[in-house]
């Protein structure tokens, strides 16, 4: 069977790193819509979505941009969000651009610290795509719930 031309479009752009020296995927060979299916199946089974999980991410780095680069309190975690100049445009092309920004946000308790970017969030909650196995940005489901300290509904 032949594959959709437009996924295929659409695969080469990520594996090109166009968009971020690093490219999306990693040294993932899974088609990008496998790779979002494991991911979700994954959470679907541990009682989480990857909709909760963006926009607790989202609440942390807004909670470290008051901080102005520096690291902020933010109860159970300490979070630093650094931005730099201009903005990125979302691999799925739907006119998202993403601040760059980074935010790196360590739980107290635990002294676990997990960084991810603007471009990050969005992928992971209007796409559920987490990035791929070796990506330097991959955040694994699982993980990331447990880290936010998201309760599975
Ligand atoms: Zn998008």
């Amino acid at each position: 069977m032949k594959e959709n031309p437009k996924k295929e479009q659409f695969r080469d752009t990520m594996e090109e790193g166009e968009l971020v020296k690093d490219g999306f995927l990693g040294e993932d060979e899974r088609p990008v819509d496998e790779i979002i299916a494991a991911d979700q199946a994954l959470l679907a089974g541990a009682g989480f979505t990857a909709e909760r999980i963006g926009a607790a991410m989202r609440t942390l780095t807004r909670q470290g941009m008051a901080g102005m680069g520096e690291e902020v309190d933010a109860g159970e975690y300490l979070v630093k969000a650094e931005e730099y100049m201009g903005l990125i445009g979302c691999p799925f092309k739907d006119n998202h651009r993403a601040a760059k920004r980074n935010t790196t946000a360590t739980r107290k308790s635990t002294g676990r610290a997990m960084m991810w970017t603007d471009l990050g969030i969005h992928l992971i909650q209007k796409h559920g795509f987490f990035q791929g196995k070796g990506s330097p940005y991959r955040l694994e489901p699982l993980e990331l719930a447990a880290f936010l300290g998201l309760e599975a509904e």
